[in-house]
């Protein structure tokens, strides 16, 4: 994790554009869910009550950007939503739906169903690819990596009615902030 956040800071701090962005930290993201053994059992954790838990793995002093383990009970998924920011997703454990959308007329087009599975990799930028679904359609727990610009959790978003294309505004907040692990909490766990 250390080496993936030094490759990552190095991406962002060097590359303008978020289409550059994404493609970039993509080959990064793929080599840390293709090693089964890297995520800390304390981030693998569903939680009951929820459809998803997110939980903030690393998020550097000045939130440039924010990594995020997503754990997605069995049936459930999120809302149609945005991100307002640029964001990579890597598939770690299990399968996980996802739609893609774009507003036409005034009203939520669904334009691409995916099938993501361990180890790929997929990206979001506003405003032309930045508003999805995920849903897990199996019987076990899924877990999938997110990396976004800036911190995710605070961010202003959007859902979306799926008839209307009404938007709400939201902050998603983190789960368990308790467990932001600093830095060092990564360099512990390589050691
Ligand atoms: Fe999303």
């Amino acid at each position: 994790m250390g080496d993936f956040v030094d490759a990552v800071e190095s991406v962002i701090r060097h590359v303008q554009e978020s289409k550059d962005t994404v493609l970039a930290i993509e080959p990064l993201l793929r080599s840390l869910v293709t090693d089964p053994d890297w995520l800390n059992e304390k981030y693998r954790r569903a939680i009951s009550a929820k459809a998803y838990a997110q939980y903030l793995l690393y998020r550097p002093a000045d939130r440039a950007f924010s990594v995020v383990s997503f754990v997605w009970n069995p049936g459930q998924g999120s809302p149609i939503h945005d991100h307002c920011t640029w964001g990579v997703i890597g598939q770690y454990e299990g399968e996980e739906e996802e739609s893609r959308f774009r507003i036409l007329d005034n009203r939520l087009e669904r334009i691409a169903v995916v099938l993501a599975r361990p180890g790929d990799v997929s990206h979001v930028y506003p405003p032309s690819r930045d508003i999805h679904q995920i849903t897990n359609r199996s019987a076990t727990p899924t877990i999938s990596i997110h990396i976004y610009g800036g911190d995710i959790g605070s961010q202003r978003r959007h859902t979306y009615d799926p008839n209307t294309a009404a938007m709400q505004e939201f902050i998603s907040g983190y789960d368990a902030p308790d467990l932001l692990p600093p830095r060092t909490d990564w360099k512990a766990q390589e050691a």
